[in-house]
């Protein structure tokens, strides 16, 4: 294959020359486009992820402080039933939507 490309060539030039082209082209001219186009996937894809992890790391504070905050409650309210709890901060007209499932797995070691 090689020795035949070169055969060509030789004899013509130009014609080689321009299918040399059209290979730079389809190849390493390419190349570059595609690292760019890989880089540009990488690096969404690496802030994705840690936008991800982010995430992650941001839900499980919100469930740890929302667990506090449900375990506080618990205790500010004298250690009721969490369901009572609920029935309380419903009826203080508390925001406790976001708390409830904390709330209603509350588990108080002083219960
Ligand atoms: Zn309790």
């Amino acid at each position: 294959m090689a020795s035949s490309v070169m055969t060509l060539s030789t004899e013509n030039s130009e014609d080689i020359e321009c299918f040399i082209d059209i290979s730079t082209c389809d190849s390493f001219a390419g190349l570059p486009n595609i690292f760019d186009y890989g880089d540009e996937a990488h690096m969404p894809e690496f802030l994705s992820t840690e936008h991800v992890e982010g995430r992650v790391q941001q839900r499980f504070e919100l469930m740890c402080r929302n667990r506090k905050e449900a375990i506080t409650l618990h205790r500010a309210h004298g250690h009721p039933n969490n369901r009572t709890l609920l029935l309380n901060l419903e009826a203080k007209g508390l925001p406790y939507r976001h708390l409830k499932r904390y709330v209603l797995a509350i588990s108080c070691d002083a219960c």
